[in-house]
């Protein structure tokens, strides 16, 4: 943690001040609610610079009207500050908490203001499920920038300022009563912009996220009732009466490739009509692009969980329970099944079934070549490397069943586009570097996303290659979906992640991409024309579940064909 060196002296300097006899020209001690107030103020008004920002371009927010409502607005939020600081007065707890509420609200700051992020429960638990590689990315000056400016430079001050903290008695009646007082203020300003306050907050449903470092605890709050809230024990099991269809007449062993893939957005594949050219290996292999695919998150942690889940969007948000998931209802069946993970982390979603990452090679196999993992991270193809020797490594009596491997991808994952695709490999150029989006160029932050978009192209066609040499013993395909979208400077918004409801369709519409040879579709019973027919229909991760289990050839009683994309194209047998 950056802390400035005068605070690691501080609490001695605070000793050596208050003590009259050795410092006869000290400033006289302060009373702690007068400096909860002025960091209230702090906090409330430069410490928000990204609310007020996004205040400042709201169109219903103007004139005179509009500049008193900001100041009751911010007014308000020193308030409920104040209100809480004061709870915290007491000399143990003061210039802790104030250190604490100083540094979150700098750092949330910077990644609301340079990413348009904002902080709520599902960013929490993104911020909690994140590794040191993802956070290495999200390291810049400017958050150095921010700490010094918003939080070390009053916490200098605070550290050196005498406090008259009083006896217990009286301090716990100060306390509370600035507590009351500021409760006051607080309840008066409402009331005095309440018309304004509530249409605003009704139209601007993002705002209320913006609150600095508020939203932060509250979503803290969120994360950890609901953490409790979780029912303890395993998930419930799902289909146990799950099996693998009788063979029909030609088939062979069902062999899936599903690459869930990772901050793709839609409009950025030439195949859905992007204008530039990102996936030249994808479309000369005849692939099926469905154009109108919408995400069940808006990151990694809410989608993953949810595009397995047997329940769909909707029942699995609203769900009491924790279930089990696709891949271990695969595993029931009997199939083999092997997750390869390439970020960080499966979320708990591959937890019973084998998985590994690409760094770990299959036995008797050898590790990816080392350009192929440079800095100790690899590129999406190093899954790809050493899958004949992982096919062969599956259980035997399981593999002849039905196989599904999953690849999960890094993908698009950023700030750090550009890190998204191998030098050699960059079609579009030139292209932006930092990790501080809003610093970029606009081009050239598309040239690095779009680059990172023509990898994936490639990763998926030489998954494809890959496949084509197995159709001696198997009827291969291949699903590619992503997790969710990304902004990339629209309206001013940056990476993804924002709340479902008002997240802009950059961050929820996804691609999704079919590889199914002919003899996959003659053994299938599938019409490619019906399925071409049907590429712009509207489907959603609800989808995935069915659609994975009609390709693996699996029967159970949680698979619903009217779910499954391709069923409408299916001969009935
Ligand atoms: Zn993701």
């Amino acid at each position: 943690m950056l802390l400035p060196h005068s605070l690691t002296r501080a609490p001695f300097l605070l000793r050596w001040r208050n003590a009259p006899d050795t410092e006869p020209h000290a400033a006289p001690p302060r009373s702690p609610l007068a400096l909860a107030g002025w960091v209230a103020l702090w906090i409330a008004g430069p410490a928000n610079w990204p609310l007020w920002k996004a205040f400042a371009g709201l169109p219903d927010v103007t004139g005179t009207r509009g500049l008193l409502f900001g100041i009751a607005f911010g007014l308000m939020i020193a308030a409920a500050m104040a209100a809480l600081l004061s709870l915290l007065a007491w000399r143990s707890t003061f210039k802790p908490a104030l250190t604490v509420v100083l540094l979150t609200a700098a750092v949330s700051a910077h990644f609301m203001g340079s990413y348009g992020i904002v902080i709520d429960p599902t960013m929490i638990l993104n911020v909690l499920g994140t590794d040191v590689r993802e956070t290495r990315d999200l390291l810049s000056l400017r958050l150095l920038e921010s700490l010094l400016l918003l939080a070390a430079l009053p916490l200098w001050w605070l550290w050196r300022q005498p406090v008259d903290y009083q006896r217990w008695p009286a301090r716990a009646i100060r306390n509370l009563s600035g507590f009351v007082g500021a409760l006051v203020v607080l309840a008066a300003m409402t009331l005095l912009c309440f018309q304004d306050l509530s249409g605003t907050m009704r139209n601007h449903k993002e705002l209320r996220y913006l609150v600095n470092p508020l939203n932060g605890f509250y979503s803290v709050g969120r994360v950890a009732y609901a953490k409790q809230a979780k029912p303890a024990g395993p998930p419930l099991p799902i289909g146990l009466d799950a099996r693998p269809l009788a063979p029909l007449a030609g088939q062979r062993t069902p062999l899936l490739l599903l690459v869930v893939g990772e901050t793709a957005r839609a409009d950025h594949f030439a195949l859905n009509g992007y204008p530039r050219d990102t996936d030249p290996e994808l479309r000369a292999l005849d692939v099926l692009s469905f154009r109108n695919v919408t995400s069940c998150g808006t990151n990694t942690a809410a989608s993953l969980p949810c595009m397995v889940s047997h329940l769909g969007r909707t029942a699995h948000e609203a769900r009491s329970h924790n279930y089990e998931n696709l891949l271990d209802l695969l595993q029931h069946a009997g199939l083999a099944v092997l997750w390869i993970e390439n970020q960080a982390g499966c979320k708990e979603v591959c937890d019973r079934v084998p998985h590994t990452r690409p760094e770990q090679p299959a036995p008797g196999a050898t590790p990816p070549d080392a350009r192929l993992c440079p800095n100790g991270e690899c590129l999406d193809e190093a899954m790809l490397h050493g899958l004949d020797a992982r096919l062969a490594a599956l259980p035997a009596t399981q593999r002849a069943r039905g196989v599904v491997l999953v690849i999960h991808q890094m993908g698009s994952h950023g700030p750090a586009y550009s890190q998204r695709s191998p030098a050699d490999l960059k079609r579009f150029t030139p292209e932006c570097t930092s990790t501080v989006l809003q610093q970029c160029d606009h081009q050239r932050l598309v040239n690095a996303y779009d680059n990172s978009i023509a990898y994936t192209d490639h990763v998926l066609a030489q998954s494809v290659r890959w496949l084509r040499q197995q159709t001696a013993s198997y009827d291969p395909a291949m699903l590619y979906l992503s997790d969710h979208g990304e902004s990339l400077g629209e309206n001013n918004l940056y990476l993804h992640g924002l709340p479902y409801a008002i997240a802009p369709r950059e961050q929820k519409h996804v691609p999704m991409i079919a590889w199914l040879p002919p003899q996959r579709l003659q053994a299938d019973r599938l019409d490619l024309g019906c399925l071409r027919g049907r590429l712009d229909t509207a489907l959603s991760h609800d989808n995935l579940f069915h659609t994975v289990l009609g390709l693996a050839r699996v029967q159970a009683g949680e698979y619903q064909p009217a779910l499954d994309a391709l069923a409408p194209c299916r001969a009935a047998s």
